[in-house]
C-alpha cells in the first residue's frame, strides 16, 4: 500500500533543514508507487504528472457534496439520498450492459442499489461489507432502489458518511478515477505536510491562512466543511498570488523608470483649461484631475486606471491632461476602440482644443495615404499635438518621439494583452487607461492590478434616471410605434440588436432585417439608419451623422454603439432580443440615451414568455448605479464578460471566486509588492513554483501539446 510506503518516511514531519528524507519522498517518482506501472506512469507523465509532489499538488476541480446518509426506510422515491448499509445479497448483471444489483439493509429496511453500465461492479462488493451508496431514490412496482452514483467503503453501520465531498480529478484515461482517490488519499496524509510553502520560504508572516500542506491534505481528504473551506481560502489565496504576480512585477518596473520629462500645470494653467469646457467640472472630475496632474509632475510613470460610470464624463478627463501636455510642448495620443469613437473624441476635442489652440489630427483607417504621409512626417519630427486614433496605431508602425502621455479609452475592448504591448512600446510614457464601466474592486485590482485606480463617482448634475421598461417581441409593433412617435417629434432612437460570435452572420441580417422593416412600416418617415461592424467605417460615419444631425433620426446597430457614443439628442433606446446581454452591457447601452435635458427611456426587447430572462432584465428597471449592476454581473456571469478578458482565459480560477473572494485579493496584491521589495523577482518565481497553481499552469500547457 502507498499508505505504508510513505509512512516509513513521514516520521520526521517537522521537517528540520538536515533531514532529506522528506524532499526525497515527494521527489519519487510515480512508478514506484504501488498501484502505479510503468503503463499508467506514462499516462501521467503525459499529462505532466511525474513525482509524488506533482500528484500532490493536482488538486481535484471539482467536488461531489456527500450528505449524511438516511434510514432506508425513509426513502423518498425521485429523490437524491445517501445511505449505509449492510450488503446481503449481489446479483451480477445477465446481460453485458445490464444493471448490477447489490441488497442492502440497515435497522429499518432493504434496499436495492442498481448500477448502471457497471458490468464488473458486482466483483468489487463482498457480503457483510458496509457500503456508503449516494444516488437517485426510484420506484420500481411499489419498490424503491438507489440508481447509484458514487460509493465508498466505510467501516461500520453507524460510521456515517466517508467525507465531506469526494473530490474530483481531471485524470488520464489509463488511471481510474476510484484508484486515483485512494492513492492520494494515502500519500497526502503522511506526505502533504512537507509541502515546502512558499509563504514560509518567502518570509512572509504565519497568520490564519493554513500552511500549504495542510490545505493540500485537506482538499484531497475533504474531510470535514469547515476544513474544507479554510483549505479552499488558503488555495484561492496562492491562485491570486500566482495570477497577480506579473501584474505586480510590471506595476514594479514601472515604479524603477524614470520619465524624460515630467509636466507641471499650475493652478492659472488648470483654470485656463478648465475655461475651455462647455460646462463647469463636477467635484469629482476636479478630484481625478488633480490625482492625473499630480502623476504628470511625477518622475515616475503614470500608469493610471479612471472607472466611473456611463456618462459621468471621463473624455472631459483625458481632453484636458491631452491639453496640458501638449501645451507643455510634447505629443500626446488618445486611442478608441472603434473608428466612430475615434471620430466622436476628434469631433469634441476640435472644439476644446481650438480654444487652448493645441493642434489635433486622427488618425484612423479612413485617413488617406497622403494624409497619413504627412502625418507620420510632422509625428517624426516631433511636432506638438494631440493624435486620435483607433487601438491599431499601437500595432501601426507610428514614430511619436515625443510623445509624453497615451490614453486608451473603453479599456473594456483592451485587454491585457494590448496593455502590455503598449508599455513595450512607450515603457516610460504616462498611460492613462479609461473603463467604459465602473469596475467592481476585486475586478479592477485583478485585471488592472499594475495601474493606480481613480474613480469618477459622481455625475454631471442635471441627469435624471432613464427610464426603463422591459416588453416581449409580440409587443414589438406598438415599440415601432413609439420609436416613430419619439423620431417624429426631434428626439433620436438607437435600435441594438445583438451580435453574438457563433452566429454573428444571422444577428447581421437580423440588425438589417428589422432596419429594412422599420424603413418599410414608416413609409421612409422617419429615416432609418443602420451602423455594424461589417459595414465600411465610412458607411457608419454616415450613419452616424445622419443620426445627429436629425436627417436619419433612428438608428438600427449592433453594438458598435455599446461604448462612447455621445449623442445628447437620444431620448431612446430599444435593446431588441436585451436577454443576450449581461446586464453591464445594456447598462453601457442604456448610458446612450439621458444626455441631455430631455427626459430619457430604454426599452428592453426579451422574447415571448421567458420569465427568468425577464426577472434579470427587470433588475434595470429598479438599479441605475453601474457599480452595483456591475457586481450583479459578476456574480451571475462572472468576471470575463465585465472584463472584457474572457479571450485569454486569464480570469480562469480554481478555487478563488473575484465575486467573492475581495479580501484574499487584495491580500495577495499586498504581500507581492512586499515580497517584490524585499527580494528580487526570480526568488519569487522560483519559490512560487512549488505551488498548485504554478503545476496547473504546467499541466494546461503539457496536455494542449499532447495529442487531442
Ligand atoms: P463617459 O464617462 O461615459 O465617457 P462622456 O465623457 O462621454 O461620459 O460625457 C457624457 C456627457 O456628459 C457628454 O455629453 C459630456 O459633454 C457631458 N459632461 C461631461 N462632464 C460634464 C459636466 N461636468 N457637466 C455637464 N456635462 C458634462
Ligand atoms: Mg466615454
Amino acid at each position: 500500500m502507498p499508505r505504508a510506503r510513505a509512512s516509513a518516511t513521514s516520521s520526521n514531519t517537522s521537517s528540520s533543514p538536515e533531514s532529506v528524507a522528506p524532499s526525497a519522498a515527494l521527489d519519487q517518482a510515480l512508478g514506484t508507487l504501488h498501484g502505479v506501472g510503468p503503463a499508467r506512469a506514462a499516462a501521467f507523465a503525459a499529462v505532466g504528472l511525474h513525482t509524488v509532489r506533482d500528484l500532490l499538488l493536482h488538486l481535484p476541480h471539482k467536488f461531489t457534496a456527500l450528505p449524511h446518509p438516511q434510514p432506508i426506510a425513509r426513502l423518498a422515491a425521485g429523490s437524491d439520498a445517501a445511505i449505509v448499509g449492510r450488503v446481503a445479497r449481489i446479483v451480477p448483471s445477465r446481460r453485458r450492459q445490464g444493471a448490477t444489483r447489490i441488497d442492502v439493509e440497515d435497522a429499518s429496511g432493504t434496499l436495492a442499489l442498481v448500477f448502471f453500465h457497471q458490468p464488473h461492479v458486482g466483483s468489487a462488493f463482498a457480503r457483510g461489507a458496509f457500503v456508503y451508496a449516494l444516488g437517485r431514490v426510484g420506484d420500481r412496482d411499489g419498490k424503491r432502489f438507489l440508481a447509484v452514483g458514487t460509493y465508498e467503503f466505510v467501516a461500520a453501520q453507524d460510521s456515517g458518511r466517508p467525507a465531506a465531498a469526494l473530490p474530483i480529478y481531471a485524470l488520464p484515461d489509463a488511471v481510474p478515477p476510484r484508484l486515483h482517490r485512494r492513492l492520494v488519499r494515502g500519500l497526502s496524509e503522511s506526505l502533504a505536510p512537507l509541502l515546502d510553502d512558499w509563504r514560509v520560504t518567502t518570509a512572509l508572516s504565519a497568520d490564519e491562512l493554513l500552511p500549504l500542506g495542510r490545505a493540500v491534505a485537506a482538499i484531497h481528504g475533504c474531510a470535514d466543511e469547515v476544513e474544507l473551506a479554510a483549505a479552499r481560502r488558503r488555495l484561492a489565496y496562492d491562485e491570486f498570488v500566482h495570477h497577480l504576480r506579473p501584474l505586480v512585477a510590471a506595476r514594479a518596473q514601472v515604479e524603477r523608470s524614470i520619465k524624460p520629462d515630467v509636466v507641471r500645470v499650475g493652478a492659472d494653467e488648470f483654470d485656463r483649461l478648465r475655461a475651455a469646457l462647455p460646462f463647469t467640472l463636477t467635484r469629482a472630475q476636479r478630484r481625478v484631475l488633480d490625482e492625473v496632474f499630480a502623476d504628470l509632475a511625477r518622475p515616475m510613470p503614470m500608469h493610471r486606471l479612471l472607472h466611473g460610470d456611463v456618462g459621468s464624463g471621463k473624455t472631459a478627463i483625458a481632453l484636458l491632461a491631452a491639453a496640458a501636455v501638449v501645451r507643455a510642448g510634447h505629443q500626446a495620443a488618445l486611442l478608441a476602440p472603434t473608428a466612430l469613437l475615434a471620430d466622436q473624441h476628434a469631433r469634441t476635442a476640435q472644439r476644446v482644443m481650438a480654444t487652448l489652440r493645441v493642434p489635433c489630427a486622427t488618425l484612423t483607417a479612413a485617413t488617406t495615404a497622403r494624409e497619413r504621409k504627412q502625418l507620420h512626417a510632422r509625428l517624426a519630427a516631433g511636432e506638438p499635438l494631440l493624435l486620435i486614433g483607433t487601438h491599431a496605431l499601437l500595432v501601426e508602425r507610428v514614430a511619436l518621439p515625443r510623445l509624453r502621455l497615451a490614453v486608451v479609452d473603453e479599456q473594456h475592448r483592451f485587454g491585457v494583452v494590448q496593455r502590455g504591448r503598449l508599455r513595450a512600446k512607450a515603457s516610460a510614457v504616462d498611460l492613462l487607461v479609461m473603463s467604459a464601466t465602473p469596475i467592481p474592486r476585486t475586478l479592477a485590482l485583478a485585471v488592472f492590478g499594475d495601474l493606480e485606480v481613480s474613480a469618477l463617482d459622481e455625475l454631471p448634475p442635471g441627469r435624471a434616471p432613464v427610464a426603463t421598461q422591459v416588453r416581449e417581441r409580440r409587443e414589438l409593433k406598438a415599440v415601432a410605434d413609439d420609436i416613430r412617435d419619439v423620431a417624429r417629434s426631434g428626439g433620436r432612437v438607437f435600435v441594438v440588436c445583438p451580435l453574438v460570435a457563433q452566429s454573428e452572420q444571422q444577428d447581421l441580417i437580423a440588425a438589417e432585417t428589422l432596419a429594412t422593416k422599420l424603413s418599410t412600416y414608416f413609409k421612409g418617415q422617419p429615416r432609418v439608419g443602420l451602423a455594424h461592424g461589417r459595414r465600411k467605417p465610412e458607411d457608419n460615419a454616415a450613419a452616424l451623422a445622419a443620426f445627429r444631425s436629425g436627417a436619419a433620426p433612428v438608428l438600427v446597430a449592433t453594438l458598435v454603439v455599446e461604448v462612447g457614443v455621445d449623442v445628447p439628442e437620444a431620448t431612446l433606446m430599444v435593446v431588441v432580443d436585451a436577454a443576450r446581454f449581461g446586464l453591464a452591457a445594456l447598462h453601457q447601452l442604456r448610458g446612450r440615451v439621458g444626455r441631455g435635458a430631455r427626459a430619457s427611456r430604454c426599452i428592453l426587447v426579451a422574447k415571448d414568455g421567458k420569465p427568468e430572462s425577464r426577472e434579470r432584465l427587470d433588475v434595470l428597471v429598479d438599479e441605475h448605479d453601474g457599480l452595483v449592476i456591475a457586481q450583479k454581473d459578476l456574480e451571475v456571469r462572472g468576471p470575463g464578460q465585465i472584463a472584457g478578458s474572457r479571450q485569454h482565459g486569464v480570469l480562469d480560477f480554481g478555487f478563488a471566486d473575484l465575486a467573492r473572494d475581495v479580501d484574499l485579493l487584495a491580500r495577495a496584491q499586498q504581500d507581492l509588492r512586499r515580497l517584490l521589495d524585499a527580494a528580487d523577482v526570480r526568488a519569487i518565481e522560483q519559490a512560487l513554483r512549488a505551488s498548485p497553481s504554478a503545476l496547473r499552469a504546467r499541466v494546461a500547457a503539457t496536455a494542449s501539446v499532447g495529442p487531442g
